[in-house]
């Protein structure tokens, strides 16, 4: 089978494709012939050293859309032949970008057969970061106000649709190119982060998907007793406001509550462009300059 792999850590130029054994299952794992591959800023942070998950020769990739084609002893939830979607813990390194993984079967759901693979593979972590952060830190509730700072990128625009579902009145930061995407996401109320004097208040929750400097610009607006969670900054000072950070993790139950979503036309994946696995360079490239509307994802079968 075909895997990208890097033999050091640098750019998009040390991942190659590679031949390579089938995995086989072991105990509990499934083995899914992955039909896409979906992209995350995790990918190319851990490509490059910034993150680390091991030591080259390393395979990136967390999110799976394919379809099961062994069950190994004491694997439950899925059969041979079901379509599925996950974001699994993998058990040696993450191996997404490949032809077949073995991952745990209780880390995987039925894919939604609305939904395409390569939208499917665009779900998982970047939708259980944004469950996790308004659903179980954040808990949002009916008539809070939520500003999702970053909701065009893929958390971001996963993020406003999940508050939006919970009866929230939903803000949402882009360039004002991007605030018709916004709206046709639910977005009440886009805000334009590059006009100096773009004001906003009263929030409940902040949803912190930007980076520091971002966050510090919107903290101000979060009412006393409101909450921050962030995914990409640590460090915030706002006395009165309760901070949480979340780091996604493997999750079942959100994976589920993400496709009854889908189910009820109340969440889609926005696929801004796909890739050939041998263009996960290219796809990286893209990808960090930043700029990415939803998600990319490379089709693999
Ligand atoms: P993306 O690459 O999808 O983000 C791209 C988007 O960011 C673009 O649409 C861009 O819109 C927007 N953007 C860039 N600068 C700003 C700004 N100053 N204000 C508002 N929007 C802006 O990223 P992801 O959503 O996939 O990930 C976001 C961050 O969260 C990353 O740092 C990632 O590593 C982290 N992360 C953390 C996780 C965790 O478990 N803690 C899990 C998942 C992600 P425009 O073109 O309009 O600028």
């Amino acid at each position: 089978m075909r895997v990208v792999t890097q033999q050091e850590f640098g750019g998009p130029e040390v991942l190659r494709v590679i031949e390579t054994d089938r995995p086989a299952p072991g105990p509990t794992e499934v083995l899914v012939r992955v039909h896409a591959a979906g992209i995350n800023p995790v990918d190319w942070k851990t490509r490059a050293h910034e993150v680390f998950m091991g030591e080259p020769p390393y395979t990136v990739g967390w999110d799976v859309s394919g379809v099961v084609e062994e069950l190994g002893f004491g694997a439950t939830g899925v059969d041979v032949g079901d379509e599925v979607l996950g974001m699994p813990l993998f058990p040696r390194q993450a191996a997404a970008y490949a032809d077949y993984v073995v991952a745990p079967s209780r880390h995987f759901v039925r894919k939604p057969k609305g939904l395409s693979h390569a939208e499917a593979a665009g779900l998982p972590l970047a939708g259980l970061t944004a469950w996790q952060a308004l659903v179980d830190v954040a808990n949002v509730q009916p008539g809070q106000r939520v500003l999702v700072d970053g909701a065009a990128g893929g958390v971001g625009h996963l993020a406003v649709q999940i508050a939006k579902a919970r009866g929230a009145y939903v803000l949402g930061t882009a360039s004002a190119p991007k605030h018709e995407f916004l709206r046709s996401l639910g977005v009440d109320e886009p805000v334009d982060y590059r006009d100096p004097n773009a004001t906003v208040t009263g929030l409940d929750v902040l949803a912190a998907t930007v980076g520091e400097e971002s966050t510090s610009r919107w903290l101000p607006a979060v009412r006393h007793g409101g909450i921050v969670v962030t995914v990409a900054a640590s460090q915030i000072d706002a006395p009165g406001v309760r901070h949480r950070q979340v780091l996604v993790e493997p999750d079942q139950i959100g994976l589920t509550g993400l496709v009854e979503l889908i189910g009820k036309g109340q969440l889609k994946v926005h696929v801004e462009q796909t890739f050939p696995l041998e263009e996960a360079g290219k796809a990286h490239e893209l990808g960090e300059a930043g700029r990415v509307t939803g998600k990319l994802v490379l089709t693999v079968a």
